[in-house]
């Protein structure tokens, strides 16, 4: 058997929880390259859940993913956290920030709705990016609407209790553009991982 992602016998250098308990799609030698960095971060009104650090070996595991449209992987990202976030939000629905519409159609497959597949929670499909609409002629709760380049979806229902889940935090824009697209629900905010700059910051550290 071979890791997922770096194609090597998925046993050697690993032990019997990584193998076995875990059932990790990564073998243990790229899951250990990744770095831990539980923290909570602050981005204006929002509060942002992040579990890891963005840095060069989480950046290349992104794009297989993202740019070399390497679907096989969308399961590793959250692997280790699934349970965390089923218990932690267990009356939730994932939203997902949405990619750009010429994004969505060169990838086919909409890469932030395929990492949370495997976790247990209901998901929605709410939110679109605005493209090629000028903004002149709106109104001002109309361009509101449309900070962030987001929107809902003609004809989505919200739910109530929701859960924006995206995959890199840096200066956090997209995210925020989002949450205030859902503002008038109960919202709350993950992120796979953010950059050191966050990092950096005396945010609150979180134990998993
Ligand atoms: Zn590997």
């Amino acid at each position: 058997m071979k890791c997922i992602y770096c194609d090597e016998d998925y046993f050697s250098g690993s032990d019997l929880f990584h193998s076995y308990m875990t059932r990790d799609p990564l073998c243990k030698r790229c899951r250990e390259k990744l770095i831990l960095d539980p923290v909570i971060i602050k981005v204006k009104e929002m509060e942002v859940r992040s579990y890891y650090l963005y840095e060069e070996n989480l950046r290349d595991l992104l794009i297989q993913y993202k740019e070399c449209y390497d679907e096989a992987l969308k399961d590793v990202f959250f692997y280790p956290f699934k349970y965390d976030i089923l218990f932690r939000y267990y009356d939730r629905v994932i939203i997902t920030v949405p990619s750009s519409k010429t994004k969505l159609k060169e990838r086919g497959f909409d890469h932030m709705r395929s990492m949370v597949d495997h976790i247990a929670l209901k998901k929605l499909d709410a939110l679109e990016k605005i493209e090629d609409i000028s903004q002149t002629h709106k109104s001002e709760s109309q361009r509101k609407e449309m900070l962030g380049n987001i929107k809902v979806k003609d004809g989505v229902v919200l739910p109530h209790k929701i859960l924006l889940v995206d995959d890199v935090l840096t200066s956090g824009s997209s995210l925020l553009g989002a949450y205030r697209v859902l503002c008038d629900r109960d919202v709350k905010v993950l992120s796979l991982s953010h950059n050191s700059a966050h990092s950096l910051k005396k945010h609150v550290k979180v134990v998993l």
